[in-house]
């Protein structure tokens, strides 16, 4: 198997962790200077390693191997959230670009090509995938249009103009010179650190349910109408939420969660019986089998709550996408590499927050592998990995592609 270089990824690293630095994370967000330069420079670093890197009309980056035959496609994006980390993203287009290098530079493996790719916007500062689902085909170029930087107002279009990208062709996949798209990234949870392992090799990308609840009651004064007599409709949102909460342990997965985003009571005064109350909730999971049944379980409740409460309770659906499923060859590859390397320190589990291999995997084969977040913090600029298990992560991801390419 190719030696990965250590000092050349944490060097990498870092110095990516200089474009836009906060604290002890970053401060990147898609298209903002800092971000631009990072760009900039990866593409440099990729030209250095001898791929024929690009950036195209919507600010991916694609570095193409010149080796011959099928190739895999690796990569991840480089901006960050708002005030965050420095590995959310840069993780997995290092380990991108030192594996296509340490394939290339080893005598027994430089017939294998890596492409490396960076996928602008992952984390959504404009939109939602906007990169990989360019990369995919999946992207009108009337979404660009409408899309704008959710903090600043800058229009998608202004952005582009301004890193003089705009004008530039979009690149999109052309699936049949790839065998294998591989992305790496923090766990940003802490199963791997609980359990002392060092590799996760991903299952599925959990699929997101979203829905509004509301309670329709009757708005009155908070001092002069009884217990008896008032219709609040915030006091029976939040028991419907408290009830879903009670049930939901008995029938979900091992591995679902549900979050209450929002909760808005109408007026919201103080003095004021809520008339109105509505609430975003969320539920994850890669089983489509479990989602249903909460689905099912959700309605019965709202049934329930109607034939007992006061108030009109409703639940609506707002969206509902599908896990995307990873490759079970290549979720062995990724075995068999954490095992050379890391033997009894490695698990299978699912992701549960949404990355750009959830779009790759419709056009190719796909893989996911996770390395430990310490105290798994993320999104946050205290997120961390040690070291050595940013360098153990590397050489497993390299070699899980040689594993995958080489058959
Ligand atoms: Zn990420």
């Amino acid at each position: 198997m190719p030696d990965i270089k250590p000092e050349r990824v944490l060097s990498d690293l870092r110095t990516l962790a200089t474009f836009g630095a906060y604290k002890t994370g970053v401060h990147r967000p898609t298209l903002s200077e800092q971000d631009v330069a990072a760009r900039e420079w990866f593409v440099g670093r990729m030209r250095e390693a001898g791929l024929d890197a690009a950036i195209d009309g919507i600010a991916n980056i694609l570095g193409k191997s010149p080796a011959a035959g099928r190739k895999a496609l690796a990569g991840s994006h480089l901006e960050s959230q708002n005030h965050a980390g420095w590995l959310d993203g840069p993780l997995g287009c290092v380990y991108a670009l030192e594996a296509a290098r340490a394939i290339a530079e080893d005598a027994a493996t430089r017939h294998l090509g890596v492409d490396v790719a960076v996928f602008c916007d992952e984390e959504g500062h404009f939109g939602s995938f906007l990169g990989s689902r360019s990369f995919i085909g999946l992207l009108e170029e009337g979404e660009i249009d409408a899309a704008s930087n959710r903090a600043t107002g800058t229009s998608m279009r202004d952005a582009l103009k301004a890193a003089g990208w705009s004008g530039r062709r979009r690149l999109v996949i052309d699936p049949t010179r790839y065998a294998a798209f591989f992305e790496a990234h923090i766990e940003q949870g802490d199963t791997l650190e609980s359990a002392g392992l060092k590799i996760g090799v991903v299952t599925a990308i959990v699929a997101i349910w979203q829905y509004r609840l509301t309670a329709e009651g009757e708005q009155n004064h908070a001092g002069t109408t009884s217990m008896v007599r008032r219709r609040d409709a915030g006091l029976e949102l939040v028991r419907l939420l408290g009830a879903i909460d009670a049930r939901f342990p008995a029938i979900c997965g091992p591995r679902t969660v549900w979050t209450t985003g929002r909760i808005e009571l109408d007026p919201g005064e103080k003095s004021i019986i809520p008339g109105k109350a509505e609430a975003l909730f969320q539920l994850r999971d890669a089983d489509p089998a479990v989602l249903d049944r909460l689905d099912a379980e959700i309605h019965a409740l709202v049934q329930h709550a109607n034939s007992v409460g006061r108030c009109r309770l409703a639940v609506e659906r707002l969206s509902a996408s599908t896990p995307a499923l990873m490759d079970q060859g290549l979720q062995a590859a990724l075995d068999r590499a954490a095992e050379s390397r890391a033997p009894g320190k490695h698990m299978r589990m699912p992701s549960g927050a949404g990355h750009d291999a959830q779009w790759l995997a419709r056009k190719l084969p796909s893989a996911m592998m996770f390395v430990p977040s310490i105290g798994g913090i993320s999104h946050h600029w205290t997120e961390n990995t040690s070291d050595e298990d940013i360098v153990l992560g590397a050489q497993v991801f390299t070699d899980a592609i040689v594993n995958a390419l080489a058959g």
